[in-house]
């Protein structure tokens, strides 16, 4: 590992706006807090992924891998994240080096792949990740980056991140520090005022900054620049000019918010746009801090009149499901700072949460679980798919919400399962986004598929008995046709193999 890399690391390590790491010995905190694998579960993604994950929302800029095709691929569109007009993001650049490479080095041929770039698409700037095989082989990115932008004219931003340096959140750590050496503080905005925002660590996922930007924009606020969804390169250039930074997922970019406090002064704080109740207090600590800053004092007034407005349409558009809803268990399977902002938005709307996921959670997201959910939160650290399985199947939840991965395990417990990861098709931010949250489980919980597909078979494995087969389906949250119907349609289906 190079020594800039590995001051990087430290660096990163050495958390200032992390309570937890700063009570940690200095010994404690150089080991970081990726947790020892254990031989048989899943690692996620490397240090490069996290990285790449991070910044691939910066929608105009050429995002070049150097490295193998194989990291391109592996990193390749994870993320829904949407782009309001620069589609560049979405297209794969990589150096896909090869033996020679390897053999004799591939810097010169990661210079010539950011001039083509340059010369066929033109970008505001050009992001390089370092990765695995690069790194290993000694290709020094920083002074390839630097040679570019010097003959070129326009910034190459080197991404130190090789997938060996780390987890995949660290990687977002490094993909940060990128953007805090290379891209923040170089550009000043054509003009400034006091309700300037930057909010960072929202990744546009499906869109969702569009759920809240039309509440900002009622109240007169502007985001200067978000980091990194639907991100602009001109933009972040000029972030270090906001007022005021809202952080809304800690884990992935805090280093963003505590650096810029520390050299342009910009106060931060942690919010979410998920739920009701958060999105309401989230604005009223933004107005607060506007206020600080030395926006107008009748912000403050205006943003509670704001509140009470869309509160109560989102009620109101929530009230018909409430019915169908109240009770209904979830069984939620995410993870970080979602755990508790999900939790709070199902809670609000009569879900009873029967277990959460907090693997990825810190200690102060479990606090806050705690706080939300009371003593009798169950926190699952790490479920193996077969005790999910089992949950599901003895009708503990009524519907999982979990990432891609773990759809499975719902389908085949014939359960209901909602997208809830990076990968969702549906936003669900802001006021406008609880609601199409609500409406999403309700579709999901009550699709007559399930009445289909919870039909047993009209025979059951060695030579069970339709009745026996019958007594192992859960009790079902809709009505399944009476067994009468199902016995006669085993019956002529029987007498149809007989003849
Ligand atoms: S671990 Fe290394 S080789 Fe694998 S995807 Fe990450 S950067 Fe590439």
């Amino acid at each position: 590992m190079s020594a800039s890399l590995k001051a990087k690391i430290a660096e990163v390590f050495d958390e200032r706006g992390c309570e937890r790491n700063q009570a940690k010995s200095e010994k404690e905190r150089k080991t970081g807090c990726t947790r020892q694998l254990s031989p048989g579960a899943s690692a996620g993604g490397c240090a490069f992924d996290g990285a790449k994950v991070a910044l691939q929302p910066v929608v105009d800029v050429a995002h070049l891998v150097h490295g193998p095709i194989a990291c391109e691929g592996n990193s390749w569109d994870n993320r829904n994240a949407a782009s309001s007009g620069s589609t560049l993001y979405r297209t794969g650049f990589t150096t896909d080096i090869n033996e020679l490479d390897v053999v004799y080095g591939g810097e010169r041929r990661l210079f010539r792949s950011v001039r083509e770039i340059i010369e066929k698409y033109d970008p505001p700037a050009v992001f390089v990740y370092q990765t695995c095989v690069t790194a290993l082989i000694g290709d020094d990115v920083e002074a390839v980056c630097k040679r570019a932008s010097e003959k070129f004219g326009k910034p190459v931003v080197p991404v130190n991140a090789p997938g060996f340096a780390g987890s995949k959140n660290l990687g977002n750590k490094l993909g940060a520090e990128a953007i805090l050496d290379y891209v923040i503080g170089t550009r000043e905005p054509a003009h400034t005022t006091s309700f300037d925002i930057n909010i960072i660590g929202e990744y546009n996922l499906s869109g969702e900054l569009w759920q809240t930007k039309p509440l900002l924009d009622a109240l007169g606020i502007r985001i200067l620049s978000c980091i990194s969804g639907n991100g602009r390169y001109g933009e972040i250039a000029t972030s270090h000019r906001a007022k005021v930074n809202v952080m809304v997922c800690s884990k992935s970019m805090i280093n963003i918010a505590t650096k810029m406090e520390q050299r342009y002064g910009i106060p931060y704080f942690e919010g979410s746009f998920y739920g009701i109740g958060d999105v309401s207090d989230t604005l009223r600590q933004m107005v607060r801090l506007l206020v600080q800053q030395g926006a107008p004092d009748d912000l403050i007034g205006r943003t509670e009149r704001l509140i009470a407005a869309e509160e109560a349409r989102a009620w109101g558009r929530i009230a018909r499901y409430r019915k169908r809803l109240q009770g209904k268990r979830v069984l939620l399977i995410t993870g970080g700072v979602k755990s508790w902002s999900v939790v709070a938005a199902l809670q609000e709307v009569g879900l009873e949460i029967v277990g959460t996921s907090v693997k990825k959670s810190t200690k102060e997201d479990r606090e806050r679980i705690h706080e939300i959910m009371g003593d009798g939160a169950q926190m699952i650290d790490n479920m193996a798919p077969h005790e999910m399985y089992k949950m599901l199947r003895d009708a503990r939840a009524d519907i999982m919400l979990s990432g891609g991965r773990s759809q499975f395990v719902a389908l085949k417990a014939r359960m209901p399962w909602l997208d809830i990861n990076q990968e969702r098709h549906h936003p669900y931010a802001g006021y406008e986004g609880i609601v199409e949250l609500v409406c999403e489980i309700d579709r999901a919980m009550h699709n007559p598929v399930w009445q289909q597909v919870r039909i047993p078979a009209p025979w059951g494995d060695d030579g069970e008995t339709l009745d026996a087969v019958q007594r192992q389906v859960p009790e079902l949250p809709t009505p399944v046709p009476p067994l009468e119907s199902v016995r006669a349609r085993a019956v002529g289906v029987e007498s149809a193999f007989a003849s």
